[in-house]
């Protein structure tokens, strides 16, 4: 046993060789006496693994396979991350490995979410564009104005992870600061559970107020759509991270109403005064 940890950066130092049962396979390999890592977001270093079966057993999605490594100079079974996409990236297998072999790493935005971000971005900068150089297309005022006053709220709300989880979250070195290790209830998260979204949310109907033309309203309702209906997948994923934690935070504070946000926050001051 080399007593390291799994390399960090495998994925960009090391050789992706193949598949087992649709799951990667990163080399080097020189069966039986070295097999290397299994999984690309769920990954575990076969090679350092002891076989002892915990993550298989405190895994909430039992996505973990047994495979048989007969010689292997660990362990002569090892785990098999056989449904890597429905990991919800609860870290407990990777931290409760004793030799920390495993390493959990949030997959980035795939299929029509990777194309619903830049399309979002397209539509907030265009309508904001549109309006402010020609103008609101119906020429509703009051809108306009009213759309710059919620671009104002919206940004700041937007940049909350960024304000909030590289402290707060206590990120793994070397993982996204999304990825946070604990449950993030401070600051704008003290008013909804999802600012960033909400902040997205606004923008996008900030950039409609402003520029009053369909194309935009057709593009921010579609985007602002797909983007909520994330955002109630995701809790899923965020319940079984947290457990009764995220149940006790989802009865304090609202999804993303605002202005229950507000009220229900100070209510809560109030009683601990
Ligand atoms: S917890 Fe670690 S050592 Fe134990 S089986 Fe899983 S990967 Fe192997
Ligand atoms: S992070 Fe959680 S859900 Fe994902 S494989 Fe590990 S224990 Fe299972």
């Amino acid at each position: 046993m080399s007593g390291l940890p799994i390399d960090f950066k495998f994925r960009k130092e090391r050789r992706k060789v193949g598949k087992e049962r649709n799951v990667a396979v990163w080399g080097p390999l020189n069966p039986p006496l070295e097999l290397g890592i299994r999984g690309t977001h769920v990954a575990v270093d076969w090679d350092i693994c002891t076989g002892c079966g915990i993550c298989a057993e405190i895994c909430p999605q039992r996505l973990y396979e047994w495979v048989q490594t007969p010689n292997h100079p660990t362990s002569e079974r090892k785990p098999l991350p056989a449904r890597e996409p429905e990991c919800v990236q609860c870290h407990r297998c990777e931290t409760k490995c004793p030799v920390q072999a495993i390493r959990i790493v949030v997959p980035g935005p795939t299929g029509w979410r990777r194309a619903m971000d830049p399309l979002g971005f397209l539509q907030m900068g265009g309508g904001i564009v549109y309006g402010a150089l020609y103008g609101p297309a119906l020429g509703l005022m009051v809108l306009f104005w009213a759309g710059w006053l919620m671009l104002a709220i919206g940004v700041p709300l937007f940049l909350s992870i960024a304000i909030y989880f590289k402290k707060a979250g206590r990120p793994v070195e070397g993982k996204s600061i999304a990825d946070t290790t604990v449950l993030v209830d401070t600051g704008t998260y003290a008013l909804v559970r999802h600012p960033q979204t909400l902040g997205a949310i606004l923008m996008m109907s900030a950039s409609i107020l402003i520029s009053q033309h369909w194309l935009i309203a057709i593009l921010g309702i579609t985007v602002s759509a797909w983007n909520y209906r994330w955002v109630v997948k995701e809790e899923k994923g965020l319940l079984v991270k947290f457990g009764d934690e995220y149940k006790d935070y989802m009865q304090r504070v609202p999804r993303m109403n605002l202005l229950i946000g507000i009220i229900r926050l100070l209510k809560r001051r109030d009683r601990r005064r």
